[in-house]
């Protein structure tokens, strides 16, 4: 859909005589109900009005590896408080993401030390930040004006093939679980090293792997398929009793990468009554820049290698941020001159067709906010939200829809999975 009339701000459209809206000539275009609701939508009000949600941020690791507060400045970040409240986002769900090669031996080390970390955050700055265990402490905290942070872990190696650490991260406020990341469990099978003839596959989910989904469901924990392999996220939906979430995927007819779901697997989440959350990783919503990034990765790996050399030097562990820096200092210096940003537009059509294939009711925002080093166009941190709804709202959604993807629809798969538990 064209963007004509909707330059003008709206209250000057409502002031203006019909005659002259009639003029603007776009009408006929459009169908009238499209047309009243730009009438009627102001992209900034609606959004403020909302209560919106993002259940995928990488934040936790500078508040361990940087000495990193919430409530700083951004530096070099995409979420911290300020940006959160200038972007009225009301919840984050923080991963806490270990790492599988530096902390090869010592995952629940560091799974605790990331929560730690996170919950000091939460201890240390109590009239701002508050944690979330339950989709109406999400709500009492927007209330309140408090920004509400929840955990989830990205990663099934986090409790070491254990129920028990299941159970205990659960009690520490673990409210999802990635059940892989790029790396294949004891349990899971991942979409990350599928073609790796040196990792033991399972053809989706063990025997135990489908227990740990059926102790998840009587926690009350969300069962979380982002990243798992294709067999894995059919084995999820034949074993769970809840709905699920795929907390940082997008859409894979639109950009070809095994970390996006098919439209196959986003009607089965509709099915299901979850939810697919859309990552903003330029590789994920943007084919063209997907193949000339990848295109640059054998230009990038002695970069890495050379920022990670002094840590392992010294026999520490490589902070993820310096593979971020690499990336930013190489896309600036090498590319940035000849391959622009991934387009705002290519992010938005990766909402539009999840909310088209699997419904409104089953799309939300996943951002992947601090877990990759370059945005889309337009978007520089949580304090760009708005900007996603204002195209939303161009593209015709209604304020309703609107309300559920924001986060309406995150709240509803919560409840559920917490209904769910009580049930057990
Ligand atoms: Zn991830």
């Amino acid at each position: 859909m064209a963007r004509r009339h909707v330059g003008l701000p709206y209250k000057e459209l409502l002031q203006m005589p019909s005659s002259n809206i009639n003029n603007i000539g776009t009408r006929s275009l459009l169908p009238t109900r499209y047309f009243l609701y730009f009438l009627m939508t102001d992209p900034a009000e609606l959004h403020t009005a909302s209560l919106v949600i993002d259940t995928h941020a990488d934040t936790p690791q500078r508040f361990v590896d940087e000495g990193w507060n919430f409530t700083d400045p951004l530096g070099t970040g995409m979420l911290n408080l300020a940006s959160a409240q200038a972007g009225n986002l009301a919840a984050e769900f923080l991963a806490i993401w270990v790492e599988p090669e530096a902390w090869r031996g010592r995952f629940v080390y560091r799974t605790l030390q990331l929560i730690d970390a996170t919950l000091e955050q939460v201890r240390k700055h109590p009239g701002q930040l508050r944690l979330g265990l339950t989709p109406a402490d999400i709500v009492q905290a927007h209330k309140d004006k408090i920004f509400c942070i929840l955990m989830g872990i990205e990663g099934g190696h986090s409790i070491e093939a254990d129920l028990g650490l299941l159970r205990l991260y659960h009690q520490l406020g673990i409210r999802y679980m990635t059940l892989t990341w790029t790396n294949t469990n004891e349990w899971a099978d991942s979409s990350g090293d599928l073609d790796d003839p040196t990792i033991t596959h399972h053809d989706g989910l063990t025997v135990f792997g489908r227990s740990v989904i059926r102790e998840m469901n009587r926690l009350g924990m969300m069962v979380d398929v982002s990243h798992v392999s294709d067999k894995t996220f059919w084995d999820v939906l034949q074993t769970t009793h809840a709905p699920i979430i795929a907390s940082h995927s997008s859409a894979r007819s639109l950009t070809d990468t095994p970390r996006n779901l098919t439209d196959e697997q986003l009607r089965a989440v509709a099915t299901n009554n979850g939810v697919v959350m859309v990552n903003f990783y330029p590789s994920f919503i943007d084919e063209n820049w997907r193949t000339a990034w990848n295109a640059t990765k054998a230009d990038r790996e002695p970069l890495y290698k050379a920022a990670a050399a002094p840590y392992i030097d010294r026999g520490e562990p490589v902070p993820y941020g310096s593979a971020l820096a690499v990336d930013r200092k190489f896309y600036a210096e090498r590319l940035a001159a000849h391959m622009p940003l991934a387009p705002l537009s290519a992010l938005i059509d990766h909402f539009d067709h999840i909310a088209k294939v699997a419904g409104i009711d089953h799309v939300g925002i996943g951002s992947d906010f601090d877990g990759f080093a370059i945005l889309p166009a337009g978007i520089s941190s949580a304090a760009d939200l708005p900007k996603i709804t204002a195209a939303l709202v161009e593209r015709g959604y209604t304020p309703e829809q609107l309300k559920k993807l924001l986060g309406g629809n995150l709240l509803r798969v919560f409840a559920d999975v917490q209904a769910e538990a009580a049930k057990e």
